[in-house]
């Protein structure tokens, strides 16, 4: 395949978020697909070099808000299948990373078309189901995030491809970006099916092959996506899907040498695994893996006593809350000022006790169930810690039930002390902590902002004082890699607020810009002389003329 075009991509804007109101067709299209989904029960496999692959070893995909209702039987895959994938990932390598730019983008604007139309009810309500997400959680995500993903990096990716050197004259130099050397291995979260999308689509737009593995807790999407994905005509080989334990395939994969990369999105603990791992395998690889890693967060709101307090109190109930706290930028430490808790509080109180929990299929609901026992037993832990404790108080929520599906209360603590373990810890669920300070201690606080918890990820502040916002803004400047003023700190858009942390919270890679895409390519620097010198002697070299002038 040649090009002869300096071809320019279809410019990206954002994905038309969808209301799902009563009445719609949308809603009813979803409601549809919704029970379709829910009354079957589907075998899934492994996919590997585009052919499915079973193993026999299966795990059971269940619906988090109902945990006996099994959505699918899916097969495990071993060290086996992660070799397997990996030879398909090095076939399939030899011919798409020659692949010109704009057909490999081809894929993937088709995918996000398909995604836009036929394929969204499926995402969206694999989505809903196997993770349970609301109809709205679902369609930002699956749907929208997804989408703008794969537009918007084609677009990241033509302008990477156009930072071009600067050449004198008689030369002509140009930077080719090369797709690594190997495969990346792409391990993804259960909390989004649209960051699973870019851990793998994004290697792959920019001409390298993927050994993926997703979460044991978002299985169905999973496989809803890979089939997306080969129905925009994505060849065989390019992403190869492995369910199976994170360690037997980690392992497996990580101790490749033909390991490129990883891109990962998960919790801080697997990923300082997967690089100690990395690093006792060091002297087998036969490049330097690039290590990309966007990981746990313990995001905070912090309010100046001039605040709003309604505007405040819903971007801690939306920002907290939605999607039962398991986003990474959910926010999960407060810090409110002594002269705005009694208003803030009442407000939260009363907020909280309109907020609607249970199946998702149900519409009515603003929250379904947490992913699974382990976060559920993690977040009873916890309020219960809150309720034995003398410095710390529930002054919202507090319940929870797993009789039938993970059922966990939005949850308020309030504490007298800014170490309380849920100050520091991520839970990953639907429990805010608050610590009330002295409204005259501003600059202090801002202090125990940043010095509270090891992570980077989101933090907001509210304030209707612009210096003290520019203040906090400063002082703040490396307590979060996404910061927010009098915004709630979660619902970054791609193209819009490029997303990750430092410290504890990942490599900070940026998803959704061209920072990230720039991990997955080599440069190669290339000049090119017209007319090479053809003497080796330089003018300096030349004789000096004697004293005499001859
Ligand atoms: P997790 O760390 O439990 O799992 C992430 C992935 O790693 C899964 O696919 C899992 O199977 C796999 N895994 C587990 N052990 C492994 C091993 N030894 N080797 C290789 N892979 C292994 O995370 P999770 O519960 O799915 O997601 C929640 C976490 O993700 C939270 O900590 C959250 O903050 C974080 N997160 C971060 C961002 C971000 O952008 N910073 C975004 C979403 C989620």
């Amino acid at each position: 395949m040649s090009t002869h075009a300096i071809f320019r991509s279809p410019p990206a804007v954002n994905e038309p978020i969808h209301d799902y109101e009563p009445g719609s067709s949308a809603r009813s299209r979803l409601q549809l697909r919704v029970e379709q989904m829910r009354n079957e029960r589907i075998e899934i496999p492994l996919v590997i070099g585009g052919k499915d692959v079973t193993t026999g070893d299966l795990k059971q995909a269940v619906m988090p808000h109902d945990k006996e209702h099994v959505l699918a039987d899916v097969h495990q895959g071993t060290a086996e299948h992660v070799q397997q994938a990996v030879d398909a990932a090095a076939k399939a390598w030899a011919d798409w990373s020659r692949w010109p730019w704009e057909e490999r983008a081809t894929v993937l604007l088709r995918a996000a078309e398909l995604l836009s139309g036929p394929w969204r009810d499926t995402l969206n309500a694999a989505t809903m189901l196997g993770q349970s997400k609301t109809a709205h959680q679902a369609e930002i995500d699956a749907a929208c995030e997804s989408i703008d993903f794969m537009r918007f990096n084609v677009e990241f990716m033509t302008r990477i491809y156009e930072e071009q050197p600067i050449s004198s004259r008689g030369l002509w130099n140009r930077m080719e970006y090369r797709p690594l050397e190997g495969f990346v291995f792409a391990v993804s979260p259960f909390n989004f099916t649209a960051i699973a999308a870019n851990l793998t689509s994004s290697p792959a737009l920019m001409g390298n092959t993927v050994v993926w593995k997703p979460a044991g807790t978002a299985m169905l999407s999973a496989y809803y996506l890979m089939r997306l994905f080969q129905e925009a005509g994505l060849p065989d080989g390019v992403i190869n899907l492995v369910y199976g334990s994170g360690a037997t395939i980690g392992d497996a994969a990580i101790g490749n040498p033909h390991l490129a990369g990883i891109h990962f999105t998960g919790s801080t603990p697997v990923f300082n695994g997967m690089w100690r791992t990395v690093a006792t395998n060091m002297e087998h690889y036969r490049n330097y893996p690039r290590i990309v890693g966007e990981t746990g967060g313990k995001d905070f709101i912090v309010a100046h006593p001039s605040a709003d307090v309604d505007a405040l109190a819903t971007a801690i109930v939306r920002g907290s809350f939605e999607y039962q706290g398991q986003k990474c930028s959910a926010s999960s430490r407060v810090y409110a000022p002594s002269n705005l808790w009694p208003a803030l509080k009442e407000r939260l109180q009363e907020q909280i006790a309109t907020i609607k929990v249970g199946d998702v299929s149900d519409f009515g609901n603003y929250m379904g169930a947490v992913i699974d026992g382990a976060s559920f037993k993690t977040q009873a832990a916890a309020i219960e810690e809150a309720k034995s404790n003398g410095q710390t108080e529930i002054v919202a929520g507090g319940g929870y039930d797993d009789s039938r599906g993970f059922f966990v209360d939005p949850t308020v603590i309030e504490t007298r002390d800014p170490d309380f373990r849920t100050m520091r810890e991520e839970l990953f669920g639907p429990v805010v902590t608050t610590y009330v300070y002295d409204e005259k201690r501003w600059d202090d606080t801002l202090d125990l902002v940043d010095r509270t918890a090891p992570y980077g990820l989101t933090g907001a502040v509210f304030s209707a004082d612009r210096a003290a916002a520019a203040h906090a803004q400063d002082r703040l400047r490396y307590a979060a890699g996404n910061f927010y003023v009098n915004d709630k700190p979660t619902g970054a858009v791609v193209g819009q607020q490029p997303f990750g942390g430092a410290r504890a919270s990942g490599t900070n890679d940026k998803a959704g810009s061209m920072w990230n895409l720039i991990r997955w390519v080599s440069p190669r620097s290339i000049k090119e002389t017209f007319t090479p010198p053809q003497d080796y002697r330089y003018p300096f070299m030349d004789a000096e003329p004697d004293s005499a002038g001859t």
